[in-house]
């Protein structure tokens, strides 16, 4: 039997008031007391429930249905937003995933209203939609570097929880996950980066230059938890200088989310027993 959590992660990592990411231990591994192996295992069991459960909502998306599932990923540099993808995504059948990477912004995407580029990539029915980062550069990133002035970034908090509900009403649940690394663990990446041949791909100059306004981005990062953790879009705050344990909780993240929607198999809509007599008489 795969160990279990002593308090579910949805449970464990939500973000309430009073939430202090200066004050977190970015190296706990909150509700889970078994360590790094139990958790594979725990996570390949939690796959499991994952894939059949999409599979479930892929069905239902086919058959009508207007429910989907968005993950947002947050978070610094090296934080693990494409090992989450790799790792955890990857236990499902691609078909069923659609993946959106938002860089900085096209010509033609800065002509636009933020949200614009969002919008067009919300997840279909039936699919489960994840952002390696998303609208929320545009008070993180867009606000440290003042890309805009404040009287421009400061309404966005109310406008984003706006736009988030009238996506939840449309049909989509959203998770919300900010990867939290800490500045000694981001350290210790970047220099990997630059040890490894294979990794250079991953590095670019400018993040030492990110990194540099650390306590800036702390700040950012505690007013998009304080303004935009609300009941129907809440964040979870996942403690991720332990590779194995971001990826562990948001499994299970997910997992919880997709059973909760309690989607049904769609019956068929042709008569099942005149359809085997019809296949039994072909002589083929
Ligand atoms: P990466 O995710 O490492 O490929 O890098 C993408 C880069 O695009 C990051 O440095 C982000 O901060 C940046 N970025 C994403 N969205 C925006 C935005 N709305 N405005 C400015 N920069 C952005
Ligand atoms: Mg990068």
């Amino acid at each position: 039997m795969a160990k279990s959590w002593s308090t579910p992660p949805r449970e464990a990592l939500r973000v309430t008031p009073g939430y202090r990411l200066a004050d977190a231990d970015l190296a706990a591994t909150p509700g889970w007391e078994h360590g790094a192996s139990a958790a594979d295992k725990r996570l390949a069991v939690d796959g499991r429930h994952l894939s059949e459960e999409q599979e479930r909502l892929f069905a239902d998306g086919r058959s009508g249905g207007t429910r989907s599932v968005l993950l947002v990923l947050q978070g610094m540099d090296t934080a693990g937003k494409g090992g989450i993808v790799r790792h955890v995504l990857g236990m499902v059948d691609p078909q069923g995933v659609q993946l959106h990477s938002f860089g900085v912004p096209t010509q033609k995407e800065r002509s636009q209203h933020y949200l614009q580029r969002i919008r067009e990539a919300l997840p279909s029915p039936g699919r489960i939609g994840v952002f390696d980062r998303s609208h929320y550069e545009d008070v993180l990133v867009v606000r440290v570097n003042e890309l805009v002035p404040p009287e421009v970034w400061e309404p966005r908090f109310d406008e984003i929880n706006a736009f988030e509900r009238e996506v939840v009403e449309a049909g989509t649940v959203i998770v919300k996950v900010a990867l939290l690394v800490s500045p000694a663990e981001q350290r210790a990446r970047l220099r990997e980066r630059l040890e490894r041949p294979d990794k250079y791909w991953k590095f670019n100059p400018g993040d030492i230059d990110e990194r540099a306004k650390w306590p800036s981005y702390l700040e950012a990062y505690q007013a998009v938890l304080d303004r935009t953790s609300t009941d129907h879009a809440p964040w979870y705050a996942v403690p991720a200088d332990n590779k194995w344990y971001a990826r562990l909780a948001v499994g299970r993240l997910l997992r919880d989310t997709l059973e909760d929607l309690h989607l049904e198999w769609p019956a068929a809509d042709f008569d099942v027993e005149a359809q085997k007599a019809r296949l039994d008489a072909q002589p083929l």
